[in-house]
Order: structure tokens, then sequence, then C-alpha cells
């Protein structure tokens, strides 16, 4: 039986976008989500109880990272990943694949699996389909992701598709070495560039080896936002219905909505947590940046109609004071504010779907969001 099951509840009708919930070992998770994303198995200075006030269902955490330090092995010493993040809720680790190929020095990719430099030392290390699936194994998260490669953008035709080719070899490979199938769940990740032939190759060679969910990866990269769109609505028609579907590494507000639109369940970002720490945030009104002077006299909240624990507090002049100062509070309320902004727009979008009316929820958010026209959102 697998880990990881989808009940779809409900279509807009306006939209196609899908109201649903994913089940896990560790509960549901209501769909269309946003995941934090705890790099380290910590989201950056947010506790895990302050996670579940802001109303975070589900968290990712990093298999590159955790395999660097603190070693799988440790992690499954300690009970596992939940245990030893005191995290009781849902965990989606990625498979190492995307941060191998964005952070490391010095790779060398073959069939057998990807040789590279460890950012933090230099020591050389290997990972391949099967070390990065037994990894996640260890780390015993909720649902684990098949070991690929994300080409960069641009990128030549005939290299994305040699590489889209070996991430479904790659991907078939995670499927045999997966030791734990009734208690985690592995996705497959499509590929194919900004290709849409390509696209359309990976969707259907994944597809067809039956995982428990689809992810999208390779966007969000650099190309521009239209392009991400066409092509989500390129491959998510080819993903089967009764499975969840996940856009990696998107978080912009924009393209949240956007994506949910387009028939995606799951989204998952470092932005809200990375320009929070810049003193940046995301409000009903578009972006604050609070540490400007003229926020100095500013005693209303970040955001007039957010409800979380910065909101109900502190004010902007506050924070403001605070992130000047380098006081890790001022950081913290920011990234408890932004979070909260995503997680809480999602409930809106749930609640749009629900009531046949996403197109006018999107329209109405872009619109006081003041991005209708502009495409790089944030
Ligand atoms: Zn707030």
């Amino acid at each position: 039986m697998s880990a990881i099951r989808y009940e779809l509840i409900k279509t807009c009708a306006q939209t196609g976008a899908r109201l649903g919930r994913v089940h896990t070992p560790h509960g549901a998770i209501d769909t269309p989500t946003f995941m934090p994303v705890g790099t380290l198995a910590s989201v950056k200075g947010v506790s895990p109880e302050e996670l579940k006030a802001l109303g975070a269902q589900i968290v990712l955490s990093n298999t590159y990272h955790l395999f660097l330090r603190p070693g799988h092995e440790l992690v499954r010493e300690a009970g596992g990943l939940h245990k030893f993040m005191n995290w009781d809720r849902p965990i989606l680790t990625d498979s190492g694949g995307f941060q191998v190929f964005s952070l490391s020095e010095m790779r060398k990719i073959r069939e057998e699996g990807v040789e590279f430099r460890s950012h933090l030392n230099g020591d050389k290390l290997f990972l391949s389909p099967e070390i990065a699936t037994n990894v996640q194994n260890a780390l015993g998260s909720d649902i684990i992701m098949a070991f690929d490669e994300c080409p960069p953008y641009p990128a030549e035709y005939d290299y994305v598709k040699q590489s889209t080719e070996r991430t479904s070899r790659w991907a078939e490979r995670c499927l045999k070495a997966h030791e734990r199938p009734d208690e985690q769940g592995l996705f497959a990740i499509v590929q194919g560039g900004m290709f849409k032939d390509l696209r359309q190759m990976s969707a259907r060679d994944l597809t067809s080896l039956d995982f428990p969910g689809y992810a999208v990866g390779g966007l969000s990269v650099g190309e521009p936002k239209h392009l991400m769109y066409e092509m989500l609505e390129e491959t998510v028609p080819l993903l089967p219905s009764g499975k969840p579907r996940y856009l990696m590494g998107v978080g912009s507000p924009d393209a949240l909505v956007e994506g949910s639109m387009r028939g995606i369940d799951m989204f998952d970002c470092v932005l809200p947590t990375r320009i929070a720490r810049n003193g940046t945030a995301m409000t009903s009104q578009g972006r604050l940046v609070v540490k400007n002077a003229k926020y100095a006299n500013d005693f209303g909240p970040l955001d007039p109609e957010c409800s979380c624990y910065a909101c109900r507090n502190y004010s902007r002049a506050y924070i403001r004071h605070l992130i000047r100062a380098d006081e890790m509070f001022g950081l913290r309320l920011t990234s408890i504010h932004n979070l909260h902004f995503l997680v809480h727009l999602m409930e809106q979008v749930r609640e749009a779907i629900r009531e046949d009316r996403l197109r006018d929820f999107r329209d109405e958010f872009f619109e006081k969001y003041g991005m209708a026209d502009n495409e790089s959102g944030f």
C-alpha cells in the first residue's frame, strides 16, 4: 500500500484548480498548500510551535544539506527527522539533486551518479539515485523525491534531452532502491527544460512508472514567468488526476495563485524567510521594505489585514528598529509574518476554489497587490 493518498474534493468551475487533501503517515495536508522550507531541519529562526500557530501543515527539508551535516546516520540514530527536529506533522525532503547542481563545485555527472565537492569543506562526495533514496529512507520523511538533474536556463535542446532521459532512468532506479514504500511516498520529478516536447516525453516516461505523486521541476530557474506558466500548461494535464502535483521551488504570491489555477497542489520556496532576513515583508498591499526610513514612526502592524503573531503584537517602527539594530527577534517576527502570509494566501485560494471563484480572487488579489501588469512580481 502506498504511504501517500490524494483525495480530490472539488475542482474550481472557473479555473480547473483542485481542492484536495494529501494523506500521509503523519496526517493530512489541505491542498493547494505552501510548504515552509527548513533547509537544515529548521525553518530559520521559527520554532515548530510557531509554525503550527501560523497554520503550516507540512515542512520541507533538504537532503543535500543533511547528508553533509549532521549526516543521515545521525538523524536515523536520533529516531528520524520528525523526532530530531520535534515536528510531528508531515515532512517532505528533496533528493539533493538541485543543490548538487546549484551549490557544489567540480561536479561530474555520470550515468551512475554525480561526483561533487562539498560547498562546506571541499570533501569529495558522491550521490546516486540509490544513495539519495536511501539517505531519505534514513531521514524518514513522509514524502521523498527522486534524484534528478535540473538543467540550467537557458540550455541547449540536445543537452536537456539527454539530461531528461537520464532523469527518467534515475527515477526508475530510485523506485527500485526505495526501502520503505509503505511509510514514505516517492515522488518523481518531471524535467524537460523549456521544451514542450521534452516536458511531454518526461511526463509520459515517469507516469508509466506509477509513482504516488509527481513534481514539476526545473522551473523558476531564471526564465520569464510566462514561460513557466506555458510549461505548466504543457505538463500538468499529462499527470494523473488521482495523484498530488508539486511545483518545486516556487513561492512568490502571484505564482502560487497562478500555479494553483493550473492544477498544482503543493509549492515550496525559501523566498518568505530569505526576504524576511533582508527586512522585507509580503503584505496584502504588496511588498514592504520595513527597514525604510518612512516606517521609523509607523506604529501600525506590518500588514493591517494580517492576524499573525507579529501583526497582532508589534509595530513597523519596532520591527524596523530591531532589524536595524541586528536584533534576532526582528528577523523572527518578519519571518513569522511572511510565512503566515503565504499559508493564509493558500487558505484563501482553497476557499475560492470551494466557491468556484478563483479567477475573480486572482484579479482582486493582483489589483490590490499592485502587480496586475507586473510580470516580475516579487
Ligand atoms: Zn502578519
